[in-house]
């Protein structure tokens, strides 16, 4: 073990993934090069069109086992990338800038290294999810028929982390990265000419309330663990000076510690809203969008990650707070026992979603090493 099994093809393939980057749910040109990849390796099974673009492959043992599955992502970002060199986005407006190009190679690093060396029993699975920046993609695959018979016993994923120094690995038991979703509110009540305002029912007092209550909600005392609302959009009628608005819309991202406070948190958010509506008299429908669980990890899985990050030489740092961004992973986790660990990605390295930002190569190896390691050790459980 510590063996790369072939540094430079993959780095090249990191590259040209960059380079190409597809926005969530239209993966399609990546999905197709992991699938040709994969199929290169000689996977006991290939499957594609998980849950819309996504791939797995299965190396596997005569003898019956446990199942252990990493999982990878394909999509992109709407993000512009600033970056110059000669493998910069071809694509205008969409770049890898979360570094799933380089959580791509690393699982295809991890399935190079299990179609050579089989597992002696029990069955190897990787996994590359479509969607995960829209929190669709890992629910779909779940849901997928396909899925039915690649239920995993325990699943794994890593995400770069910049902030953090190369190659050290971040964990932390139970919550990792919290809850969100986000809020959308419509308004509705009567135009009228801005002359006559009392002849329509506009929805600005209520807008303005909204915008001013909806953030404190997240502030109240009936939450034990860090809770947040934050105002991402609002728009009232149209821009026409002789006109009084009949319409509006305000969207919000909601984000709670665990889906027990998230749950909690929606119902407030709800309540108050439609309670602010009705004493303006507007009409109100509220939909909920880009629902994403909390990520749980399991203590036995992060015992084990850390213990195969330190056989490599890596520093591990077990953190006192969980992230407060989510994960389509927590999907994975509400189901299966999961691990999704940090790998820094330098402490000065732009940070995820910039304009600016590139995955590390030099943060591979790592990577593909601590995965095939722990793997392997559940493999043989
Ligand atoms: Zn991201
Ligand atoms: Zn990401």
């Amino acid at each position: 073990m510590g063996i790369m099994p072939d540094s430079r093809s993959l780095i090249n393939l990191r590259k040209e993934l960059h380079k190409f980057p597809e926005l969530s749910g239209s993966e399609e040109m990546t999905s197709r090069r992991i699938y040709e990849f994969l199929g290169k390796l000689g996977p006991d099974r290939l499957i594609s069109d998980i849950g819309g673009t996504g791939v797995a492959a299965g190396f596997g043992s005569a003898n019956s086992g446990r199942r252990v599955m990493v999982r990878a992502e394909l999509d992109g970002l709407p993000v512009s990338e600033s970056n110059d060199f000669d493998y910069k986005s071809v694509r205008d407006g969409v770049s890898h800038a979360c570094g799933h190009d380089g959580h791509m190679v690393i699982a295809l690093g991890v399935a190079q290294y299990f179609a050579s060396e089989r597992p002696g029993r029990g069955e190897l699975i990787v996994l590359f999810q479509p969607s995960e920046e829209n929190g669709k993609g890992a629910r779909k695959v779940i849901n997928d028929p396909a899925f039915s018979s690649l239920q995993p016993d325990y699943v794994l994923a890593l995400h770069n982390l910049p902030g953090f120094d190369q190659n050290e690995l971040i964990l932390r038991n139970g919550v990792f990265s919290m809850a969100s979703v986000g809020m959308i509110i419509d308004l509705k009540g009567k135009t009228s000419h801005a002359a006559e305002p009392e002849n329509g029912i506009s929805p600005s007092n209520a807008v303005s309330i909204i915008l001013r209550e909806l953030p404190l909600l997240a502030e109240r005392d009936e939450f034990s663990h860090f809770t947040q609302a934050t105002i991402i959009h609002a728009k009232m009628g149209e821009v026409a000076f002789g006109t009084s608005p009949g319409q509006a819309v305000i969207m919000a991202t909601l984000r709670a510690y665990d889906d027990g406070e998230m749950k909690k948190l929606i119902s407030m958010a709800d309540r108050m809203a439609r309670d602010i509506a009705f004493q303006e008299r507007l009409d109100i429908s509220v939909h909920w969008t880009e629902e994403f669980p909390a990520t749980v990890n399991d203590k036995f899985l992060n015992r084990l990650t850390c213990k195969s990050g330190s056989s490599f030489g890596c520093k591990i740092r077990y953190i006192e707070n969980a992230f407060r961004w989510s994960e389509d992973f927590g999907w994975f986790t509400g189901k299966y026992r999961g691990l999704l660990f940090g790998i820094g990605a330098g402490k000065g390295h732009p940070e995820l979603h910039n304009p600016d930002y590139d995955f590390p190569d030099d943060i591979i190896e790592t990577g593909i090493n601590v995965l095939c390691k722990a793997s392997g050790e559940l493999l043989n459980l």
